[in-house]
């Protein structure tokens, strides 16, 4: 061991490992792996080793499937078998409903390009003999699964990363972690003192100890879990070769061939916690008793799947720990506020994923960037919030015991909800409002007419939407208030804060009294925000963004702003508000203003201090509706009178409060993207049409090389509106769309566009396609429905209503 490393990999489990491993591959050689005992002694030792490429996130589905190709490369460098068995596997359907959800999930899986296909009962059977078929519907297989040797994969990638120069030090526990004046970090070990310029915490069940010493409280909780190992099983010991994976998904269980009997693992209803605030440091390799009686009810679903199993005997008992955050996904990457501290942890599915995690905290390192679209992992993508025990606790409760079970697309579940709510919402709750969360707060989606109104869960459209009809006429034809809590509101004041910005971001600056459109780049050109910058006074601007990506902003923010000349603060939780659209806003707005807030006074995208009511706001001449609109934001304790002071003063104007549904129908009748769906990471702005809002006649910017590169070459997709002949269900973010047997492009959001009736989404597809403007099949729900691209958007298309 030396006494300085450029990277310190805290923890030698799967994943550990694979960091170590992707570093090197990346070059950085000068890193070492610390490990407390032996290398697997976490969760990873007592694994089943199960892997997959399905994942509801398609980026991660991707990484998932990088991590399966990978293992066999890394067997090959280190010479270390990994035990692989590339047995494929399957998911059966006892329902009707879940047999229809596993078609869809077919057409939905052709979009990533696998091999997966249907089965018979009979055909399931004649792969995996010892299923009871009985009310079964069918199966999915996906030839990409299958299970390895947990001890093996972990060796194969520490081998690897130690032939290309790394070192492994076992029998060492890392003691603390100090920042040094330089930034670098004091490793404190059992066996010395090291310097580290990075961290990377792969701690598994100790992850949240780890985190502690550097200040961290990360959101994820060890929790035990069980599978059972049998003698020897005639009809299984007959099979040659490897025999498919099953995931009875009504069951809650999972079946895989290990020795010439089976391994049988269970996803109880009722599961429980341990250690939340990480296993004590002496914590060895130590299974806990199994407790059959809180597992029984699905043990018998299992052994009834499976009959067999009842008259079989039971080898061994596995019941061990491993780690869950509030929605399965890992924590990777840096963390605000933490230079050169790296996250790798709160991995639930360590041999699905390791490889893509190590991939990304490589590139991380080494580039500053994670390569890919990692949002859905990333450690930024929660905030302290979830770290909160109470909610913890019900978030993982909830994940493990779902773990098998079908989520609507229209579903919303309860775990540690509410938690955080703005002044209007028990009004809201009065007035019938359904509720939505975002990054924790209760966002309405749509208010009932009565209180008792239940929406039911569907694969299509659901009983709410003739409520969202009603929000969307409203809209277009006299106003709807909408609350504007989805932003997310940063002030940037000094002398420097305009040379910041207009360096951080790709649009132009406004100026005082204006809003601009913003898109923000990375180096390579891709989106990292879909901002607006109003100005409010010469060195002070307000940045809006999304709520839920506060602190993956925040991160990017700071990593860029400079020592001095500029303050940064984040107002969201201080400033809330309404937008009010459609045509009777203004007169709405001028009954609660001394202003002039006529079109010549208060132009399109003009943003003014003024008195609404009774408080003192920000308004801004801006809406996502395509209406007329205006975005009023005054102090949050002013929030809930607002909400009075619009509603009697719109009133005879036809007002009504709107929720998200009823957005989302508005803004695709405009072809407005929105972040997560049309704007994300992985899209440029030529692709997705923001392009039109980069100033690339302005000086230098983040991005502006790459953007520029692709002004000049053209990119290869374009966001386009279509037009779906849908019937009752409407298309969905990354359902297929193709020409034949040619995939061109994918949706990245879908609703019916109540007041142009029109069933609409949003996707990008292949340049020539959106040129050639050929009949497209677009499948929803699985079912093949044929597309148009729309030649134009099919609400106010010169935009006159916002200008109006
Ligand atoms: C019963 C069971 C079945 C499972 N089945 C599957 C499956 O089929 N497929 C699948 O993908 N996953 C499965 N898992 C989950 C899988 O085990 C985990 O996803 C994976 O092992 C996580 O690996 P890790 O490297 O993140 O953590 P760990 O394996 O916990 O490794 C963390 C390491 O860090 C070390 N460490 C901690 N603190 C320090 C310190 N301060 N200094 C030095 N070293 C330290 C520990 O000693 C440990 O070796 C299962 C888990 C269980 C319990």
């Amino acid at each position: 061991m030396k006494d300085q490393y450029q990277v310190v990999v805290i923890g030698g489990g799967i994943v550990g490992c694979s960091v170590l491993y992707h570093l090197t591959l990346r070059g950085l050689t000068d890193v070492a792996l610390i490990e407390r005992e032996e290398l697997t002694a976490g969760s990873t030792w007592h694994a089943a080793g199960g892997f997959h490429a399905m994942n509801a996130d398609t980026r991660i589905a991707a990484l998932q499937k990088y991590t399966i190709g990978l293992y066999p490369q890394v067997e090959a460098e280190s010479g270390q078998s990994a035990g692989l068995h590339m047995s494929g596997g399957m998911e059966l359907a006892g329902t009707a409903e879940r047999w229809h959800w596993l078609k869809s999930e077919l057409q939905w899986l052709r979009t990533q390009d696998t091999d997966a296909y249907l089965l018979t009962p009979e055909e399931a059977t004649s792969m995996v003999p010892i299923i009871d078929p009985s009310g079964l519907y069918g199966a999915l297989f996906d030839p990409l699964e299958g299970n390895l040797d947990p001890n093996g994969a972990t060796q194969a990638y520490a081998g690897a990363a130690r032939k290309r120069g790394a070192e492994v030090i076992l029998h060492n526990r890392v003691l603390s972690l100090t920042r040094l004046p330089g930034g670098a970090w004091h490793v404190e070990t059992e066996k010395g003192d090291i310097t580290a310029e990075h961290v990377v915490n792969a701690a598994g069940l100790w992850a949240r100890r780890v985190g502690n010493m550097v200040g961290v409280d990360h959101p994820l909780v060890p929790m035990p879990h069980h599978y059972l190992v049998t003698a020897e099983i005639p009809e299984i010991a007959a099979i040659e070769g490897d025999m498919a994976a099953v995931t009875d998904l009504e069951g809650f269980t999972y079946l895989q061939k290990e020795g010439n009997g089976v391994l049988l693992g269970v996803y109880e209803q009722n599961p429980r916690h341990w250690m939340v605030e990480g296993a004590d440091w002496d914590f060895g390799r130590t299974l806990f008793p199994e407790e059959l009686d809180r597992i029984m009810p699905e043990l018998s679903i299992g052994f009834r799947r499976f009959p067999v199993l009842e008259e079989v005997g039971i080898r061994n008992w596995v019941n061990g720990a491993f780690t869950f955050t509030p929605d399965g996904n890992p924590l990777v990457g840096p963390v605000d506020g933490i230079p050169n501290y790296w996250a790798a942890c709160g991995v639930m599915a360590g041999f699905s994923q390791c490889a893509g995690i190590g991939l990304a905290v490589a590139n991380w390192i080494a580039d500053g960037d994670p390569g890919y679209d990692v949002f859905g992992m990333d450690v930024a993508r929660f905030g302290p919030y979830a770290s909160n025990d109470r909610y913890l606790r019900a978030t993982t409760a909830q994940f493990y015991a779902r773990r098998f079970v079908m989520a609507y697309p229209n579903e919303e579940l309860p775990a540690g909800r509410p938690l955080k709510t703005t002044p209007c919402y028990d009004e809201f709750r009065a007035a019938g409002a359904q509720f939505t969360v975002s990054w924790g707060l209760e966002v309405p989606l749509y208010f009932a007419p009565a209180l008792d109104f239940e929406e039911n869960d569907t694969l299509g459209r659901s009983n709410a939407e003739p409520i969202v009809a009603e929000e969307v006429a409203a809209a277009r034809t006299a106003a709807g208030a909408y609350e504007i809590v989805q932003y997310a509101r940063y002030e940037v004041r000094g002398p420097g804060a305009e040379t910041w910005l207009d360096h951080l971001v790709a649009g132009r600056m406004p100026p005082v009294g204006a809003i601009r459109l913003a898109p923000m780049l990375n180096p390579a050109g891709r989106l990292m925000g879909d901002l607006s910058v109003a100005r409010l006074e010469d060195d002070r601007f307000w940045l809006t963004g999304s709520y839920y990506l506060q602190a993956w902003h925040l991160r990017w923010f700071r990593e860029h702003l400079p020592a001095s000349g500029v303050e940064l603060a984040n107002i969201t939780e201080e400033r809330m508000g309404f937008s009010v659209s459609g045509p009777a806003s203004r007169w709405i707005l001028a009954e609660l203003v001394h202003d002039d807030v006529s079109n010549d006074a208060f132009g399109f995208l003009r943003v003014r201090q003024m008195d609404v009511g009774t408080a003192r706001a920000v308004v801004g001449r801006i809406s996502l509706t395509g209406e007329l609109g205006f975005e009023i934001v005054v102090p949050t304790n002013r929030h809930r009178t607002l909400l009075h002071e619009l509603r009697e003063a719109g009133a005879e104007h036809g007002l009504r409060l709107i929720g998200d549904r009823a957005i989302d129908s508005l803004r695709l009748e405009k072809g407005y993207g929105i972040w997560s769906a049309e704007f994300r990471q992985d899209y440029t702005p030529g692709m997705s049409g923001l392009d039109r809002f980069v100033a690339f006649d302005k000086g230098d910017f983040i991005g502006r090389d790459a953007a520029q590169r692709e002004r000049e070459t053209g990119a290869r997709r374009r966001l386009v509106l279509l037009d779906v002949d849908a019937a009752d269900a409407d298309a969905a973010a990354d359902d297929g769309i193709w020409i034949g047997d040619r995939l061109v492009g994918v949706v990245t959001s879908g609703a019916y566009g109540h007041h142009v009736d029109k069933s609409l989404a949003l996707a990008y597809v292949d340049h020539d396609v959106a040129e050639a403007n050929p009949e497209l099949t677009v499948f929803v729900v699985g079912e093949p429905r044929t597309a148009r691209i729309l030649p134009q958007i099919p609400y106010d298309p010169r935009g006159a209503k916002l200008r109006d």
